[in-house]
């Protein structure tokens, strides 16, 4: 039989930009294998490495859905024509014919299935949808809250943090009782009691090169919470090979970023930012602090992007990133487009597998370049000091904001940024003892004053946190 196979625009740069094809085949499996064999760059964007069609593409013969049926075997009769709908607005939870919802849940969802746009079928995806959420912190949370809320059928979270005091300024998932136990287990309870009938899949894990594709395989949706450089390309990169959608949203003070990648088609990160920034370029939120409310925001575009791409409903982010500013209560919008080079995603992709991301961030194992031990000072052995009167210039690198929390007294504020144009207010004679928060900015600047031929200068051994610890419990950590 020949048959017509209408390509649709995402997938035309595998098939030579052809709009339809002919192709011979008795049934639908065996016109698509005929299609994919042709076309071998066509396959890895329809089929996942399991050999099953893709959960966002969807095959319709002359109009009518052949989901539900047999796909493979449906029959094909000449002159037929076959569709193929991607999911680029959603559609990418498939529902088992056998899914329901009991009177109770009809309840629960009730102001869900009175919306036109959501309605018994669009509840009945959700609850057929599987997504996966990497991080249960400032974005995880108000994430895994919504979807739990909405009825999502399976909900899988991967952290390996503990509860911090720090962490509840944002991380609404969590609260002062579970202080101290891990965030799955805080995450969990609190989830549970929203909806029980969530199913919860936990991952005690950091998300690696090694066990990435074995989580994420199991999913239609990626929802990207994490903090850090490495995890982001990891994601990305593990996303496009599994043709997974990556819902990102990132981050910092007050300013936020959203978008959805690995679309067939579409953009990726690294379209987008090919290469990360030089370590310590850019503060993670520990170092440069985040405002409490901004994960929520972006969280929640996050958790709207994908019950949309659920529902099949709206415009998604896709080939969009989404800029969002606090302080002046602003959105921006910026298109996205495919990087013909992408490493990943393009033709012309030199990463068929996962890499070590640490390495492609410029992240060393080893820990960070030490300074010799006698350039160094143990709080203990500065106090003693102190004490008997020794003369020591206390020199504070942190920023006035940290100054303002807490200091070591008699110490001078000189934040490292000015410390090249203030390095007049030190003398080389003095004994000077630098210290910052946990040590490595003032190691910068012990480092900096050494170079410029300062030799009586020592680092304060883990910073004011040490001097909390080991000196005066009286001082308030951070
Ligand atoms: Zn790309």
């Amino acid at each position: 039989m020949s048959v017509t196979v209408h390509i649709p625009t995402p997938l035309r740069q595998y098939v030579g930009q052809a709009e339809t094809l002919t192709i011979e085949g008795k049934t639908v499996g065996d016109a698509l294998h005929k299609l994919t064999s042709q076309y071998p760059d066509l396959k890895k964007h329809l089929y996942s490495e399991d050999g099953n069609l893709r959960s966002f593409i969807n095959i319709y013969v002359n109009d009518e859905d052949v989901r539900y049926l047999e796909r493979n075997k449906t029959p094909l009769k000449e002159s037929d024509e076959i569709r193929i709908i991607p999911s680029i607005a959603g559609g990418s939870a498939a529902v088992a014919p056998n899914v329901e919802l009991r009177p109770d849940e009809i309840l629960r969802y009730s102001r869900h299935l009175i919306m036109p746009e959501v309605g018994m079928e669009g509840q009945l995806k959700l609850k057929a949808a599987r997504v996966l959420t990497i991080g249960a912190g400032g974005l995880g949370s108000p994430l895994a809250l919504y979807l739990t809320a909405a009825g999502v059928g399976k909900l899988g979270i991967v952290d390996f943090d503990v509860v911090d005091l720090t962490n509840l300024q944002r991380q609404i998932l969590h609260s002062t009782e579970t202080v101290g136990k891990p965030k799955l287990e805080s995450a969990r309870d609190r989830l549970k009691a929203l909806n029980p009938d969530v199913q919860m899949e936990l991952y005690d894990a950091k998300l690696t090169s090694e066990n990435a594709l074995e989580i994420l395989k199991d999913y239609d949706i990626v929802a990207d919470g994490t903090d850090n450089f490495p995890t982001r390309y990891l994601v990305n990169d593990a996303c496009v090979l599994l043709g997974k959608p990556n819902v990102y949203g990132s981050i910092f003070r007050f300013e936020g970023q959203a978008s959805v990648f690995g679309m067939p088609g579409a953009p990726c990160y690294r379209c987008l930012y090919p290469e990360p920034p030089p370590p310590g370029l850019v503060p993670s939120c520990a170092e440069g602090g985040v405002l409490g409310i901004l994960p929520g925001i972006i969280g929640v575009i996050q958790a709207t992007e994908v019950v949309k791409l659920i529902l099949g409903k709206g415009e998604p982010l896709v080939g969009r990133l989404l800029l969002f500013d606090a302080l002046r209560m602003s959105f921006r919008e910026l298109k996205l487009r495919r990087d013909p080079k992408c490493p990943i995603c393009s033709e012309h992709r030199t990463i068929h597998k996962l890499i070590d991301y640490n390495q492609f961030c410029g992240i060393s194992p080893q820990p960070q370049e030490k300074l010799p031990s006698d350039w160094e000072i143990d709080p203990v052995e500065l106090k003693d000091l102190l004490d008997k009167s020794e003369r020591i210039f206390l020199l504070d690198v942190r920023e006035p904001q940290e100054w303002q929390i807490c200091r070591i007294p008699g110490a001078h504020l000189i934040p490292l940024g000015q410390l090249p144009a203030n390095m007049n207010q030190l003398n080389s004679a003095d004994n000077i003892v630098a210290y910052c928060r946990s040590g490595v900015r003032s190691g910068k600047a012990v480092d900096l004053l050494r170079k410029s031929g300062f030799q009586k200068i020592k680092n304060l051994k883990g910073g004011i946190l040490g001097w909390a610890d080991k000196v005066d419990p009286a001082v308030p950590k951070y």
